[in-house]
C-alpha cells in the first residue's frame, strides 16, 4: 500500500518544517527548494500527516 502526496508549490514557502516531520518524503535541495516524492509507503502515513499539520502554508495534501 502506498499513499500519494501532493504539495501545492505555488503555496510552499520552502520553510522546511515538513522535512523535520517526514525526511523520507520531503527534502530541501541545494537551492533550499522543497523536493518531495509523490508516492510513499503506507508506513509513512503518520509522518506525512504530521507534515500536513505542521506546514504553515497548508500546502501539503494526502491524495486518498
Ligand atoms: S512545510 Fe509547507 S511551506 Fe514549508 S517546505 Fe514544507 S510544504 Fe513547503
Amino acid at each position: 500500500m502506498t499513499i500519494k502526496i501532493d504539495v501545492d508549490m505555488s503555496l510552499c514557502q520552502h520553510y522546511g518544517q515538513c522535512v523535520f516531520e517526514a525526511p523520507e518524503v520531503f527534502t530541501l535541495n541545494a537551492d533550499d527548494k522543497l523536493e518531495y516524492v509523490a508516492e510513499a509507503d503506507e508506513s509513512l502515513r503518520h509522518n506525512v500527516e504530521a507534515a500536513v499539520d505542521v506546514c504553515p502554508m497548508q500546502a501539503i495534501r494526502i491524495v486518498e
